[in-house]
Parts: C-alpha cells; sequence; structure tokens
C-alpha cells in the first residue's frame, strides 16, 4: 500500500526539516512549508537524493491569508496527502507590557490561526475516509504560566487543547491527533525571538526530540512530552483535571461564593 504524503509546515529548518528528514526515510513523500523558499529547494534535492521519495514545496507565509489559502487548498483536494504536521511557529521575547500589540497578533496569527486553520481544512477530508494523522507542535511552556512566555505558552495551551478535542472526535472516525510538546530544543527559535544567548536554558537536541515524538506518535499516543520522564505525572494530571467535571454540572455556586 502507498504511504500517505506528509505536508510539514515550518520545514524549512528546527524541528520541522527534522520531521521531513525522518518521514522522507520512512518512505513517505512532503510537501514542505515555510516562506524560505531557497531552503525549502535545498532540503527538498537532499531528501529527493537521498532517500528518492517525490518531495513538493510550497512556499507560503501562514499568517498571510492569500498564501495560507492556497495551502488550505492543497490538504482539501490532494488525496495523496494523509498527514498534517502543524509545525510552524515562533516565540516572543520580552514580558507582556513590553511586547507591541501587532508582534501579540501576529504570533497568535502563527501559533494559533494557522494551526486551526490547516487542521480544519484537512480534517473533514480525513475523517471522511477514516484515516490519517494530525500531529501539532505545542509546548511544555503551554503548561507553565511560571516560565513568563504568556503569550507564547498561551498559544502552545490552545494547541493543546485543540489537540485532545479533536483527538476525541476524529479518534472514533480512524483519524490519530497527536500534540507534542517539547521543551527547550536547540533551533533557530531562541535567536528568532530575541533571546540572549547566554541566558539560554540546557536544550534537547532537534534529532532527540522528534524521534521522542515518533516513538509515541508509534504507539499513537495523544499527548507526547520527550522530556517528562515520569509519564505518569501527566496521567496524575488528566485524572485530577477530570475530577472536576462533575462540579461544572452543579446548577448552583459553591457555598465560597455565598453572598
Ligand atoms: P525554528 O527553528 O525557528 O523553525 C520555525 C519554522 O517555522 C521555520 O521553518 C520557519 O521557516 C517557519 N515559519 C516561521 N514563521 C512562519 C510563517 N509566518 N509562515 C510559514 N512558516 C513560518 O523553530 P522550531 O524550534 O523548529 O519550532 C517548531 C515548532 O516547535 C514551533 O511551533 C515551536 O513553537 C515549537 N517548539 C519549539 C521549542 C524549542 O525549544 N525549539 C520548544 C517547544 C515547542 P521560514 O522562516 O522559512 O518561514
Amino acid at each position: 500500500m502507498t504511504k500517505p504524503a506528509v505536508l510539514i509546515t515550518g520545514a524549512s529548518t528546527g524541528i520541522g526539516a527534522t520531521y521531513a528528514d525522518r518521514f522522507a526515510r520512512r518512505g513517505h513523500d512532503l510537501v514542505l512549508v515555510a516562506r524560505d523558499a531557497a531552503r525549502l529547494d535545498a532540503l527538498a534535492s537532499k531528501l529527493r537524493g537521498e532517500t528518492g521519495v517525490a518531495v513538493d514545496v510550497l512556499p507560503a507565509d501562514l499568517t498571510n491569508l492569500d498564501q495560507m489559502t492556497v495551502v488550505e487548498a492543497r490538504l482539501r483536494d490532494d488525496d495523496r496527502i494523509g498527514i498534517l504536521i502543524n509545525n510552524a511557529g515562533a516565540g516572543l521575547g520580552g514580558s507582556f507590557v513590553d511586547q507591541p500589540t501587532e508582534a501579540v497578533d501576529r504570533l497568535i496569527a502563527l501559533n494559533i490561526t494557522s494551526v486551526a486553520r490547516l487542521a480544519s481544512a484537512v480534517a473533514p477530508r480525513l475523517a471522511a475516509r477514516g484515516d490519517g494523522a494530525i500531529i501539532n507542535i505545542s509546548s511544555a511552556v503551554g503548561l507553565v504560566p511560571e516560565y513568563g512566555m504568556t503569550v507564547y505558552g498561551a498559544t502552545k495551551a490552545f494547541v493543546l487543547f485543540l489537540s485532545q478535542g479533536l483527538a476525541l472526535e476524529l479518534g472514533p472516525k480512524g483519524v490519530y491527533v497527536q500534540a507534542v510538546l517539547p521543551a527547550a530544543t536547540r533551533t533557530e527559535l531562541w535567536g528568532r525571538a530575541g533571546a540572549d544567548e547566554a541566558s539560554l536554558p540546557p536544550m534537547m537536541e532537534v534529532g532527540e526530540m522528534v524521534d521522542a515524538a515518533l516513538a509515541g506518535y508509534d504507539s499513537r499516543e495523544g499527548v507526547t512530552i520527550p522530556p517528562l520522564h515520569d509519564g505518569e505525572l501527566w496521567d496524575t494530571f488528566q485524572t485530577a483535571r477530570r475530577s472536576m467535571l462533575p462540579g461544572f454540572g452543579e446548577i448552583h455556586p459553591a457555598p465560597r461564593y455565598a453572598a
């Protein structure tokens, strides 16, 4: 059986380029999306030469609606594509009061809007045919307001929630949805976000991170957190969250809010 093609956003470098390498070596054709066409072309010809798979390049700025629409159309119409990797994303340096509103808006357009729109473009087709996968790259930062990367973390919390919700809806229809939550990983992201080289935390190497995420993918794990050694902590967290659900059905406020 032919393996499904994989459309990867943010494939010109970092985590996305590493996913491209790994899926090419697994024999999947690729569609690579990012803004830098020259870098995409270079990666595409390298992977074609090394693995023999077909690699298409689809340059697009995912914060530009016209360019986004072209990627959406590809996801809607190209039946060879069975896996979407929603990876393109960026960080934003500084504290909230120092971040320009336009920069906050641009970050949301890339990290939230593009992720939701591309999932929305592909999900109906995958659900109708009853297979395929959506991999969404969230971040451990989305679980940790204490890190102070407030807007970035909020965008990644959105990606986690979106993935969990989509997994509940699409899983029974045969479509696998995975949220991947890397923590600090050595890529260009930090420099692009204006991080001071001297203050960078210890980092995981990108190849190790993606290989761990793919182990989670292969076992059809819903939420994959490569740096979390004690995986039971995540299960405990989910159990605690679900234990609140009955309370959300109460029709009177809790006694602590009595006037
Ligand atoms: P990266 O090395 O900076 O790569 C980001 C990728 O996104 C590049 O291919 C970039 O390519 C593309 N991109 C950026 N803006 C875009 C736009 N407007 N339209 C289309 N593509 C765009 O970062 P990375 O670390 O690999 O990050 C990948 C994902 O992992 C992100 O979602 C990030 O939030 C997440 N993550 C990273 C870390 C980490 O520590 N590195 C940790 C947790 C989560 P062009 O510049 O060519 O467009």
